[in-house]
């Protein structure tokens, strides 16, 4: 099946702070599954490297406090569409991110502290029913 997959998992020049980083379960997924690599904060304008973002109070705000959510919101839609454009009822998603976050983000001070929430692309796709997972619930991909 097809599967979406923030585009940084598997190795892309897309994260915040220019790392590159791969994620070898996530990867390994390819052998079974057709991988569909988004990265929402790209996909809204956003730049790479830049400044890291944080949820706080239903917006998301970079480092120097500026108010960055239509980039976020931006990118969202743009992975729901092609979440929906190539079938995909499941996403694979980096865990912690603001866009791609699932179950548990950073809070807002930029102090490592974490809370119960979504990044705005899992929560808008979880909205429109696509399950969102992290690299370390791929079991229930059965
Ligand atoms: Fe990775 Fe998602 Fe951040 Fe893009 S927006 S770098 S895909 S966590």
């Amino acid at each position: 099946m097809n599967i979406l997959v923030s585009a940084c998992l598997l190795g892309a020049y897309c994260r915040f702070d220019g790392q590159l980083i791969e994620d070898e379960r996530v990867t390994a997924l390819a052998e079974k599954h057709t991988l569909i690599p988004v990265c929402p904060e790209l996909y809204g304008g956003l730049p790479t490297p830049r400044l890291p973002g944080e949820k706080w109070d239903g917006r998301v705000y970079d480092k120097s406090g500026a108010d960055v959510t239509e980039f976020y919101e931006k990118g969202a839609e743009a992975a729901l569409r092609f979440a929906n454009l190539t079938g995909c009822k499941y996403a694979v998603l980096k865990a912690r991110s603001p866009s791609c976050g699932v179950g548990i983000v950073y809070d807002g001070s930029f102090s490592g502290k974490l809370v119960p929430g979504d990044g705005v692309t899992a929560s808008l796709l979880r909205q429109n029913g696509i399950t969102v997972l992290t690299p370390e619930q791929l079991d229930e991909l059965g």
